[in-house]
């Protein structure tokens, strides 16, 4: 099966977004570039029991085909599609629906520069993209525009997008994006925070960018490549 080291991972990484808490059930789903077009998790999936055959495999047309002929893409196939064709810089995305991000989601809110991780996801916000339908191309289009010159935003009454270089990096940024929106709902509780500077920020986000830490290891294209699959 074409790109089965990768299926396999994409299946790992939509388990181990459960495992870590940052989302539940069928809710959510995962998307990785390959050579034309991405891997994408089936469409209401119980991650525990997927197969590499149940990945589907996508183009940037948006034709796709699965080797399980039960299964469909996921209903937010167009955001996958979409960040990977628009964003060059992305190979990975994550959405799920966790907690603390998708409660400040529900209330409109953003994650303001209150503490210097934010820059993780690339600026000094994550911001909120505006409510539409699921699995809609208008939702997809918010998407978009909430991550301008970010690896991360929430969906407004609905949940969160990571995406990275690979998917161990749109994972981790998942996860430090909920930890972050943990972290600020305490925030909110103690009154208004005093947050950093733009300045500060652009400081924070030189250092990530020197390499702390945050830098994201081997590539999945390469990973396959180097298992001797064609990327
Ligand atoms: P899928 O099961 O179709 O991937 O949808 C889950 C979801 O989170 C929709 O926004
Ligand atoms: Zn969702």
């Amino acid at each position: 099966m074409k790109h089965e080291r990768l299926r396999r991972k994409v299946i790992a990484t939509a388990r181990r977004m459960n495992q870590l808490g940052i989302n539940q059930g069928t809710s959510g789903n995962v998307g990785v570039r390959v050579g034309g077009g991405l891997l994408v998790t089936p469409s209401g999936a119980d991650y525990d029991g997927l197969k590499p055959g149940d990945i589907v495999l996508m183009d940037f047309e948006g034709e796709w085909s699965a080797e399980n002929p039960a299964r469909r893409p996921s209903s937010e196939w167009r955001i996958h599609r979409d960040v990977l064709r628009e964003r060059d810089d992305l190979g990975a995305v994550v959405h799920s629906h966790p907690t603390y991000a998708t409660a400040l989601a529900c209330q409109g809110k953003g994650i303001p520069a209150f503490h210097y991780m934010v820059a993780i996801a690339g600026g000094d916000s994550i911001r909120c993209s505006k409510y539409k339908t699921f699995g809609t191309e208008e939702l997809s289009v918010e998407v978009l525009k909430a991550l301008r010159n970010r690896k991360a935003c929430l969906l407004a009454n609905h949940g969160m997008v990571a995406a990275g270089a690979d998917l161990d990096e749109a994972l981790k940024i998942a996860v430090e994006v909920e930890t972050l929106a943990r972290q600020f709902w305490h925030v909110l509780q103690l009154g208004k925070p005093k947050l950093l500077s733009k300045t500060e920020m652009n400081r924070v986000r030189e250092k990530f960018a020197a390499g702390y830490g945050y830098g994201s290891g081997p590539d999945d294209a390469a990973d396959e490549a180097a298992a001797g699959e064609a990327p």
